[in-house]
């Protein structure tokens, strides 16, 4: 019989859960709107509901520990979600406290970041390397550190901001309201803006014909991989810059291994190859065994898998 243990993966829009062997292995996923407009307590009963029509499908089934990963700030110490940004209202909320109550197992809680580069350090792209960081590059550009084969949290919970680390004193606004960080580059509005001051120029781009006000990453790609000249310079440039500030952390820490995650990082060879031919010059004692930046190997299911490897840690 196999260790069982639950991941919740909880974001403001869908909540996805699933139940997870000890070797990460997926036995059971199930995908529901999480509602958060209902309240706490509805969000809880809802994902409580999941679970329990498992475990009446298999009267053996006993889930050892669970972990729950999202989107805000967690104060994992003490079980509480301290505020996020998609679940309006939801303020210092003991969501482990309230988990634990419907499951009758141990339950551990950190936000989304630290749980995907876990779920990665455990089971997926960054496995076997003690020392690494997993970047999450969508609309913001977030990072989880794993440092000695643990999450690194810093003081408050708040470490792996690797998003807003500056790279340009003058550059472009950042939605933290500060100027040049990495996400002002690299994160969606980033790349965007990058096509639009290029367009400016009298490069001929298939993206010309594109209503700007609603280019994707994803359609950027779409160019860039049938060609199109400007569109791979938005993400060599934003590669580049991303590459810079891999090389400070990997200079700073030591990492071994860089796992890069999310929607953008589809974009994964124009966007990789040149973060790492920086990362590469940059890099210091960086010779004997260089530091890789490398795609996640997750996806969609970083979320439970890292939550799950959380819940693991308990037992
Ligand atoms: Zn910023």
């Amino acid at each position: 019989l196999n260790d069982i243990f639950c991941g919740i993966d909880l974001g403001g829009t869908t909540v996805n859960i699933g139940l997870v062997t000890n070797s990460g292995g997926l036995v059971q996923q199930h995908k529901i709107p999480s509602g958060v407009i209902d309240g706490v307590d509805a969000v809880v009963d809802r994902i409580a509901k999941v679970i329990h029509s498992w475990q009446v499908e298999d009267d053996q089934l006993s889930i050892r520990a669970a972990g729950i990963g999202v989107a805000g700030l967690v104060d994992t110490q003490r079980g509480i979600l301290r505020e996020a940004t998609n679940f309006p209202g939801w303020i210092n909320v003991p969501l482990v406290s309230k988990i634990h109550n419907k499951l009758d197992c141990p339950v551990i809680m950190d936000n989304d970041a630290n749980v995907a580069a876990l779920g990665e350090y455990s089971f997926g792209a960054g496995k076997g390397y003690d020392h690494m960081m997993m970047v999450t590059l969508g609309t913001g550009v977030g990072a989880g550190l794993v440092l000695n084969g643990q999450i690194y949290r810093g003081a408050n919970g708040a470490a792996g901001e690797f998003g807003h680390i500056t790279i340009e004193k003058d550059g472009p606004l950042c939605g933290c309201g500060r100027r040049g960080c990495i996400e002002a580059f690299v994160g969606t509005n980033g790349l965007v803006g990058n096509v639009r001051q290029r367009l400016l120029s009298n490069m001929t781009s298939t993206l010309r014909t594109y209503n700007l006000d609603k280019l994707t990453p994803k359609d950027i790609y779409k160019e860039a991989v049938a060609g199109d000249e400007l569109a791979r310079l938005v993400f060599s440039t934003a590669g580049e810059n991303l590459g810079y500030g891999l090389g400070s952390v990997v200079n700073l820490l030591n990492i071994q291994h860089i796992v890069i995650g999310g929607g953008v990082a589809e974009a994964g060879k124009f966007i990789i190859d040149s973060a790492q031919k920086i990362l590469n010059e940059f890099a210091l004692n960086n010779d004997a065994q260089p530091v890789r930046i490398v795609k996640a190997q997750l996806g969609e299911l970083a979320g439970i898998v890292g939550a799950a490897s959380l819940a693991m840690a308990l037992i």
